[in-house]
C-alpha cells in the first residue's frame, strides 16, 4: 500500500524546543527533575521521560527541590507563584507563541478588556491563558457558548494556538455580532504550524483514499487534524501508535495519507508508515505481476540498506574516486578494503549503540534484533578480509586500518581517568559535542584517501593527498550532517550532542551549503593546479547532487528510512561510477 507522509507531520517548533530543553536538563542536572503536567501531549514521550526518572507533577509542593520543566503549553501565573515559593529551579519550556497569547491576555485584561479565548475549555494552554485574566476571562468552545458571555464595552478575542482557523473566524463573526456596540479587538493567535498542518491535510485528502492521523488522545491539535480530515470528506483514522491500526478497514484502500500532531515523534510516525505499507505488500503479492516485481525489488533494496551493504558500496565508490583523483590505478582493491572496513565498523557501532537505533531507525533496530548473530559474524569476516587485502598491498596500508580501528574503539572508551574530571570535562571522545559527525567524516576520508596514497607505486605529492583527503572529508561531513538532521529527535533522546542539536536544523542546513561551496572550490582549485587528475572536473556534479539530496529532504520527498539512505548515499556510488567511466575512456 502506498503511504504519502505529510511534509508537516511531526514536531513543531514549540515541541522541539521543549524536548531539547528536557533532554539537556536530563543530561546536566543532578537532582530530581519534574515536569509541570505532561511536557507535551504525547504518551510515548511522557513514558520515555518517566523511564529516565522525570516525574510529572500536577500540583507543586513547596517543600520540593530539584528542577521543574514548565510544559510547552505554559502555566498560569498562580502556578508560577507556587513554583517560586518552592526550592525548585525552573526550566521554562513554554512555547514562545503561547507566551505571546498569555502576554496579550494580560495586557488587555489590565486595560479593562473582557478576554475571550476561543478554544477547548479543558486544555492546559487555555487554562494557562485564562490565568492571566485575573479569573475574568471567558472560554468559548461552542458557538452557543457566546450567548452566555457577560456584557462588556471592550472585548479581546484570541484563539487557542491549535484551533481551526475557519472555525475561529465563524466564532469571531458571532462574537462581533453580540458585541456590535463594543470595541471588539481580534488577535489571530493560531499558530502558523497548525495552519500549515491543517491546510496540508485538506490538500492531501484530494490525493489519497483515506487518512491516518497519529498523535496523543489528549492532543488538541491532533484531534483538530482529524476533524479537518473528516470535514474534507475522507475516511479518517486517529491513532496513538502503530498498534492501533485497523488493518481490516485499511486494506480496502490503495493510497493512505499520513499526518501527525505537533507532538508526535518521528519514530512513531515511521513505525506507523512502515506497518501501513506492509499491508500493501500482502495485497500486491496477490494482485498483479508488476506489484510482485515491485515488492521483490523493494525487499532486495531494504535488505542491502539494512545490512549496511549499501553503505559499504558507497564507501567503495568514494575510494574509487579518491584513487582515480590520485592517479592510482589499482582501485578495485582499495574499493574493497574501504567497503569491507566501513561495513564492519558500521555494524559493530550500531550493535554497540542500540538505543539510538530504536529512535532514529526503528526498522533497522528490528532487523538487527532478528539478524544479530549473522551481522556480527559478517562484520568480523569483513574486517579480516579488509586487513588481509591491506596486508597484500603494503604493511603501511595494514597499519592504517589497525590505527583506524583502534581509534574507532577509543571513540567510545573512557580514556580520561575519574580523578582528572575536575580539569577535563569529557572522558570519552564520544562525549565531545558534535564529535560523531567529524569523527565519521575523518574515518571515511582517512580510509578512502590514505589507502591509495600509501599504496601508490608512483610518487604522489603530499599536497595532492591532502586535497583528496579534504575532498572526501567534506563530502562525508555533508552526508553525516544530513543524517544528523534526520536523526535530530532520536539523538536528543539518547543525549547525543550533534551539530543540529547544538546549532539547530536551519543553521546546519546553512553549514551544509557552506561545505558544499567549500568542496566545490577545493575541486576546482586542485584540478586547475594539477594537484589531482582531470577527473576533478567531472566530480563537480557530486556536491551538486549532495545539495539536491538536502532539497529532497527539505521537501520531505525523502523523509526517513530506506529511501533516505538510498538517495543520500548514492552520491558516493555516483562518484565511483563517474571515476570508472573516466578511467576507461
Ligand atoms: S503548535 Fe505552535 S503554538 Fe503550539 S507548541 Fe507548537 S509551535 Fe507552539
Amino acid at each position: 500500500m502506498k503511504v504519502i507522509i505529510a511534509h508537516t507531520a511531526g514536531f513543531c517548533m514549540g515541541v522541539r524546543r521543549a524536548m531539547n530543553k528536557a533532554f539537556v536538563t536530563l543530561g546536566h542536572e543532578k537532582g530530581p527533575i519534574y515536569t509541570h503536567g505532561p511536557i507535551i501531549h504525547n504518551p510515548q514521550i511522557v513514558k520515555l521521560l518517566e523511564e529516565r526518572g522525570v516525574q510529572k507533577l500536577d500540583e507543586v509542593d513547596k517543600n520540593l527541590d530539584g528542577t521543574i520543566i514548565i510544559r510547552a503549553h505554559g502555566i498560569s501565573p498562580m502556578e508560577r507563584a507556587k513554583i517560586r515559593s518552592s526550592h525548585l529551579n525552573v526550566v521554562d519550556a513554554t512555547c514562545p507563541k503561547v507566551a505571546r497569547v498569555q502576554a496579550a491576555a494580560k495586557k488587555h485584561h489590565n486595560l479593562g478588556y473582557l478576554v475571550v479565548v476561543v478554544g477547548d475549555n479543558d486544555h492546559a494552554e487555555v487554562r494557562g491563558i485564562l490565568g492571566y485574566t485575573g479569573g475574568e476571562g471567558q472560554v468559548v468552545s461552542e458557538i452557543e457558548d457566546i450567548n452566555s458571555l457577560p456584557d462588556s464595552k471592550q472585548v479581546l478575542v484570541v484563539a487557542q494556538t491549535t484551533f481551526s482557523r475557519e472555525m475561529f473566524y465563524e466564532f469571531v463573526d458571532a462574537i462581533k455580532k453580540k458585541y456590535s456596540n463594543a470595541d471588539t479587538k481580534v488577535i489571530d493567535t493560531i499558530c502558523d504550524s497548525t495552519r500549515r498542518r491543517q491546510n496540508e491535510v485538506k490538500e492531501l485528502a484530494k490525493k489519497v483514499d483515506a487518512m491516518v492521523i497519529v498523535g496523543g488522545k489528549t492532543s488538541g491539535n491532533t484531534k483538530r487534524l482529524f476533524d479537518v480530515s473528516i470535514e474534507a470528506g475522507i475516511e479518517s483514522f486517529q491513532i496513538e501508535d502503530e498498534t492501533e491500526l485497523d488493518f481490516e478497514k485499511l486494506k480496502k484502500f490503495k493510497t493512505i495519507g499520513l499526518t501527525a500532531g505537533a507532538s508526535t515523534p518521528n519514530w512513531v510516525i515511521m513505525k506507523v508508515a512502515d506497518r501501513i505499507s506492509s499491508v500493501g505488500k500482502q495485497m500486491s503479492e496477490n494482485e498483479e505481476k508488476l506489484g510482485w516485481v515491485k515488492h521483490r525489488l523493494k525487499k532486495v533494496l531494504r535488505f542491502i540498506v539494512l545490512t549496511n551493504i549499501y553503505t559499504a558500496i558507497s564507501a567503495g565508490g568514494l575510494a574509487i574516486a579518491a584513487a582515480c583523483l590520485l592517479n592510482v590505478n589499482d582501485f578495485w582493491k582499495m574499493s574493497l578494503i574501504s567497503g569491507l572496513f566501513i561495513f564492519s565498523m558500521y555494524i559493530l557501532n550500531r550493535i554497540k549503540d542500540p538505543e539510538a537505533m530504536k529512535f532514529n531507525d526503528p526498522e533497522r533496530e528490528k532487523f538487527y534484533q532478528d539478524k544479530r548473530g549473522v551481522l556480527i559474524a559478517g562484520s568480523f569476516i569483513s574486517i579480516i578480509m579488509s586487513m588481509a587485502l591491506a596486508l597484500s598491498i603494503r604493511p603501511t596500508v595494514f597499519l592504517l586500518l589497525v590505527m583506524a580501528m583502534l581509534l574507532g574503539v577509543a571513540y567510545s572508551v573512557k580514556v580520561v581517568p575519574p580523578f582528572l574530571t575536575k580539569y577535563v570535562r569529557y572522558r570519552r571522545l564520544k562525549d565531545i559535542p558534535a564529535s560523531k559527525t567529524f569523527f565519521v567524516a575523518a574515518a571515511w576520508a582517512g580510509v578512502s584517501a590514505a589507502t591509495p596514497y600509501l599504496a601508490a607505486t608512483n610518487k604522489v605529492p603530499v599536497i595532492s593527498f591532502l586535497a583528496v583527503f579534504a575532498f572526501c572529508f567534506f563530502l562525508v561531513l555533508i552526508r553525516a550532517a544530513l543524517y544528523d538532521i534526520r536523526d535530530i529527535q532520536g539523538d536528543a533522546v539518547v543525549g547525543r550532542e550533534t551539530i543540529p542539536i547544538l546549532i539547530g536544523k536551519k543553521w546546519t542546513q546553512v553549514l551544509v551549503l557552506f561545505f558544499t561551496l567549500l568542496v566545490t572550490a577545493l575541486i576546482i582549485t586542485a584540478t586547475v593546479n594539477g594537484l589531482i587528475t582531470s577527473l576533478g572536473y567531472s566530480l563537480l556534479i557530486i556536491p551538486i547532487y549532495a545539495l539536491f539530496s538536502l532539497y529532497l529532504y527539505h521537501k520531505r520527498v525523502i523523509f526517513q528510512g530506506i529511501l533516505f539512505e538510498l538517495v543520500v548515499d548514492f552520491e558516493f556510488i555516483l562518484a565511483g561510477l563517474i571515476s570508472i567511466v573516466w578511467f576507461l575512456i
